[in-house]
C-alpha cells in the first residue's frame, strides 16, 4: 500500500447521496472563478446532497446550481452576519445536518467569509472537509511565471492610500530582514493603477512581477514585467474585470534609505527608547549596519529632531 493511501481518512463517497459525507459534517465547496465549466462532479454532488448550502450571494450561487440542474436549500452567510449564523449552523451540525459552504467565486475562506465558522466547527468537534478547486490566487501564481514556492498571499491590500503605503513598507521592512517569496495580492480593477505605484515605490521598480485578469474566462490575460513598467503601462488606464497580482521574492537584502532609517530611529526615540535600544531595534527592523544606525540615532538626538 502506497503511504499515502495509509493516512487517507476514509474512502471517498461512493454515490451522491453520501457525498456530503456523515451526519454533522461541514464541507467547504470551491467554485468556478469565472468559467462555471469549472465545478467539479464531486462540488456539484455535495451541492445536491448537502441539507443546506451556505452561500454569500444567493443569486450567484442559484444560477451555478441551475447550470447543473441542481436546486439546493440556499442560506446566506456573509461577512456581517457570520458571527450570528455560527451558533445556528452550529446547532444545525450538533442535530445531524450535513451543511455545505460555498462563496461567490473560488475557495471559501481565501478573501472570503467561512474562517470563524470553519474554527468555531472545528473547536465543536464536528467533522470539517473541502473538495477544493480554483482559486484565483493559485491561478494567478501558476500563471505567472514566478517561483511557486514560497509564497506569501496578502489578500486585498488596505484601499486607502496611507494604510496600503503603510501595508508595503512593512512587507520592504520584512524582505529587508530576510523576507523572500513571491506575493499574491487581490485588487479592483479601480485601484490597480495606485497599488503599482505603490508596489513600485516601495519594493522597487525592476521587481518582476504579473498582473493576472480574468483568469478562466473568455478574456484571461496575463501582463508580465517589471514593477516599473506595469504601474506605467495601468496608469490612468481604464481597466475591466478581475485582477491578481503577483510579485516575484526580493532577491537579498535591499539597502534602506535614509529617509526611512531617519523615520524609524525618531519613532524609537519618541517612544522614549535610548539611544542605543532605538539603534537596536532599528538595525534589527531593517537590517541596517548597526554602527552606522547608532551613529544616526546620537546624530538625530543631539540635533533635538529626535
Ligand atoms: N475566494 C476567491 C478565490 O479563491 O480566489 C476570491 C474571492 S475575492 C472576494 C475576489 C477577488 O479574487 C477579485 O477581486 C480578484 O482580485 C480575485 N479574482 C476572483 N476571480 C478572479 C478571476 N477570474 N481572475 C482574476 N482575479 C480573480
Amino acid at each position: 500500500m502506497h503511504a499515502s493511501d495509509e493516512s487517507r481518512a476514509e474512502p471517498p463517497p461512493s454515490s451522491s447521496d453520501d457525498a456530503a459525507g456523515p451526519p454533522g459534517t461541514l464541507t467547504l465547496v470551491a467554485t468556478p472563478i469565472g468559467n462555471l465549466g469549472d465545478l467539479s462532479p464531486r462540488a456539484a454532488a455535495v451541492l445536491a446532497a448537502a441539507d443546506a448550502v451556505l452561500a454569500e450571494d444567493t443569486r450567484v450561487t442559484r444560477k451555478l446550481a441551475q447550470r447543473y440542474g441542481l436546486a439546493p436549500r440556499l442560506v446566506s452567510l456573509r461577512d456581517h452576519n457570520e458571527e450570528t449564523m455560527t451558533g445556528r449552523v452550529l446547532a444545525q451540525l450538533a442535530a445531524g445536518e450535513r451543511i455545505a459552504l460555498v462563496s461567490d467565486a473560488g475557495m471559501p475562506l481565501i478573501a472570503d467569509p467561512g474562517y470563524r465558522l470553519v474554527r468555531a466547527a472545528i473547536a465543536a468537534g464536528h467533522r470539517v472537509t473541502c473538495v477544493p478547486g480554483p482559486s484565483a490566487a493559485t491561478t494567478a501564481l501558476v500563471l505567472s511565471g514566478l517561483p511557486p514556492a514560497p509564497f506569501l498571499f496578502l489578500g486585498f491590500p488596505p484601499p486607502k492610500a496611507a494604510a496600503r503605503q503603510a501595508r508595503f513598507a512593512e512587507l520592504a521592512a520584512l524582505e529587508r530582514a530576510g523576507l523572500s517569496a513571491t506575493l499574491v495580492l487581490y485588487e479592483a480593477p479601480h485601484r490597480l493603477a495606485e497599488t503599482l505605484h505603490d508596489l513600485a515605490h516601495t519594493l522597487g521598480e525592476d521587481r518582476p512581477a504579473a498582473v493576472a485578469r480574468e483568469l478562466t474566462k473568455r478574456f484571461e490575460e496575463v501582463v508580465r514585467g517589471p514593477l516599473g513598467a506595469l504601474a506605467a503601462r495601468y496608469a490612468g488606464a481604464e481597466v475591466l474585470g478581475e485582477i491578481v497580482v503577483v510579485v516575484g521574492p526580493a532577491e537579498g537584502r535591499a539597502e534602506v534609505s535614509e529617509e526611512e532609517l531617519d523615520g524609524r530611529l525618531r519613532a524609537a526615540l519618541a517612544e522614549g527608547l535610548s539611544v542605543r535600544d532605538a539603534a537596536e531595534r532599528v538595525a534589527a527592523e531593517t537590517g541596517a549596519a548597526r554602527r552606522a544606525v547608532y551613529a544616526r540615532a546620537l546624530a538625530l538626538k543631539g540635533s533635538g529632531r529626535g
